[in-house]
Formats: structure tokens, sequence, C-alpha cells
């Protein structure tokens, strides 16, 4: 593998730390750079996985996770959770404007696709806009869609031929999927205009309501980011970030750098802490999962706390012991509901589950002195909470 895009770490299997390795067909092995966090999926026949992920993607097909529901199972982006996804990027746009002191700015949406988002800049915006995609299916629908369009790749649009710059330069989901995303981010910087913002969006790592393993780390995806990594990798290509959005979605806004490329990399949790916060993720939401679907049995009990006691990283047992907590709440067991909220507050002292677990042992003295049918009923914030683990643990 390639030295580390980000910091430049030589690659070296003894000291980068494994994320992930696959046992499948596929032989995909993803490490995170010891030094920035960055990772990497090392995966065969790249080419024959792009091309069925661009062929999926023209039918409306996509996996991206928005969230996560009841049962732990990530909510994909249908067509109605796909428009609130382009509202949302909507908005992260308008607050990029404000920082930009000009009537009419020129702004350009790099891996445009079928031009969707483009259209609703140009429909809501007071701007020029125009997209840049280079897989022809996706650029042919853009044009047809009224977006201006070049069909290059970024690093092929050379500056020499057309030196146009832009007030704005945004991407989402793309950095993600590049063999070389520190050349690309080179051209960022060299399109951007003086005083010019680059609005970046990646899948978070660490806020991921997903699994890693076929869910997460997807072969399609050569690089795998934390608000570290992504910083990182900014300065390296001399940008500089200035501002981050954290969410499933991780968005850093940058502007091109006064001193031009830097080694420098960002602080932030180390690569080790990562990778704990990612494992012990994986350990609550398949006991999510399987809570949810078979229920608080003693079997489920049992495995519940092998994998509490079997997770190292204390932050992520803290989230499978509220996994747990939940479950029982659910079938009104509360004085084990209680007891696993405990658990939680032992590893980390949360002022939301503390007064989480006031509420319900409040309920349960009075469920103790009440009769059942006097009692009315209580719904409990809890069956409702989602829990964004890293948020909390290492961001
Ligand atoms: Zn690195």
């Amino acid at each position: 593998m390639s030295p580390c895009s980000a910091c430049g770490l030589p690659f070296d299997c003894e000291s980068w730390i494994t994320l992930a390795k696959s046992t499948g067909a596929l032989d995909q092995h993803t490490y995170l750079c010891p030094r920035c966090s960055l990772g990497r999926t090392d995966v065969g026949a790249r080419e024959s996985l792009l091309e069925e992920y661009r062929t999926r993607m023209h039918r409306g097909h996509t996996s991206a996770a928005l969230e996560e529901d009841h049962a732990g199972f990530p909510v994909t982006a249908d067509a109605r959770s796909q428009y609130g996804n382009r509202q949302r990027r909507l908005r992260d746009l308008e607050k990029v404007l404000h920082f930009i002191d000009k009537q009419t700015p020129e702004i350009l949406h790099v891996g445009c696709g079928q031009g969707e988002f483009t259209r609703d800049v140009a429909a809501t915006v007071s701007c020029k806009v125009m997209g840049l995609e280079p897989v022809s299916l996706w650029n042919r629908q853009a044009t047809d869609n009224g977006i201006n369009t070049i069909a290059h790749p970024l690093e092929q649009w050379r500056l020499g031929d057309s030196p146009r710059c832009f007030d704005v330069i945004v991407e989402h989901h793309l950095l993600e999927h590049l063999h070389d995303p520190r050349t690309h981010l080179r051209c960022v910087a060299a399109r951007l205009a003086p005083g010019g913002i680059a609005l970046i969006e990646v899948p978070n790592l660490l806020e991921s309501h997903q699994t890693l393993e076929g869910e997460f780390l997807r072969p399609f995806h050569e690089n795998v980011f934390t608000p570290r990594g992504l910083a990182t990798l900014c300065r390296k290509a001399g940008l500089e970030p200035f501002h981050a959005l954290l969410g499933t979605d991780l968005r850093i806004v940058c502007r091109r750098s006064e001193v031009g490329e830097t080694r420098q990399v960002f602080p932030g949790p180390d690569s080790q802490s990562v990778a704990q916060a990612a494992w012990s993720n994986d350990l609550r939401i398949s006991l999510k999962r399987g809570l949810a679907t078979k229920g608080t049995t003693t079997q489920m009990l049992t495995l519940a706390k092998r994998v509490h006691s079997g997770c190292s990283w204390p932050a992520g047992r803290a989230d499978i012991a509220i996994e747990v907590a939940v479950a029982f709440e659910k079938t009104e067991q509360l004085s084990e509901a209680c007891s696993w909220l405990r658990r939680s507050l032992r590893d980390r002292n949360d002022p939301e589950v503390r007064l989480l677990l006031r509420k319900i042992e409040s309920v349960h003295r009075r469920r103790k002195v009440a009769t059942a049918t006097s009692m009315p009923a209580i719904a409990f914030e809890m069956g409702q909470r989602v829990i964004h683990p890293f948020h909390r643990a290492v961001n």
C-alpha cells in the first residue's frame, strides 16, 4: 500500500492498525494510519466494483445510512430522506455563503451526479452554479436537468485551459472513492478564487450507525475518514480547515492555506482510540439488533453480559449497557433497566443517563405501591433514544 495520503507515513502492516480484515471472497483490508487516523481500504478488482457502484446509484439505489432505527438497523436513504439530505446540504451551503462577500458567487459542485442538488442550489440561492461529473451516464442526466456540466474529473480539468476559479467549491461523498484524495484536494485549492471556500462532506467513521463490515466499510470506499484524518489531509493539500460540522456525515469547511501545504497533523483522538470506538460500536449495534429481534430472553442476556464484559473500551461499554437497559425498559422490567443504567454510569458519568435513571427509579417505586390498574401508562424517553456514542466518546 502507498504511504498515508494525509501525513505521508509509509505503510507498515506491523504499526498500522487493522480496523477490519474481511475473510470473504473480496479480501478487503482496512487499516488506520497510526499517526493521523486516516483509514485506507485495500481491495483488488477496484474498477469492476466502481462500475457496479455507478450502475447501482444510477438506478436510484443507495445504501447511505442517515440514522439508526429502533432495532439498530440503518435507515437507508429512500427518496424522501434523500430529499431531506439535500435540504440539509442546502442549509450547509447557505452557512458557508455567509463567509463570501459577493452578491452572485460562483459555485462549483464537484461530482454533481445527476444534478439534483445542483438544481436545488440554482433554484434557491442567488449564484452562478455549475456541475462537474465525469461519469457519462450521470453527466448526461445532469445536462438534461438543465445543469451546466463539465465532463472531466477535476484532476484532468487543466487550469491552463480554463483559468476559471470559484467562490465556493462543494462536494459530497466523493473523496472516499478516490485513489489519490490529496491530488484531488490540491485541485480544489487551485480552483478557489481569493477568499473562496471549499465545503467537503464524507462519511464519518466516528458517528456511524452501521457495522463496519458490509455496511460502513464498503469495497468501493478507498478512504475512511475521521475529523482528524480529513483535516490533516486538507492541510497536506494546501487547504486550511476552519470549521467542522459533525454528524453521520462529516463536513469540513476550508480556505486556501496562506502557508501552502503542511505536514502538520491535526489534533484529535489517537488511532487506537478510534479503532476501539469503532469496534465497540459494532458490538453495540449487533447486540441492539439481537435484542430487538429476540427480546430479553435468557440466552440474549447471557450474550449481553458477555459482550459487555468483553468490551475493553469504557465509553463503548457504557453504550452497550444503555442498549440492554432500553431493551428491559421496553418490556417493563424496570429494576433490570435501572441496574444496566447504573452499569453505564460506572463507565461514563453522563448527566442525561443519570436523569433517566432517576425517572425510571421513581416510576418503579410508585409501581411497587400502586396497583397495576391505577397506574397511568408512562412513555419513557429511552425507547426513542438514539445513541451517538462517538460524539461523546472521542470527538
Ligand atoms: Zn497519516
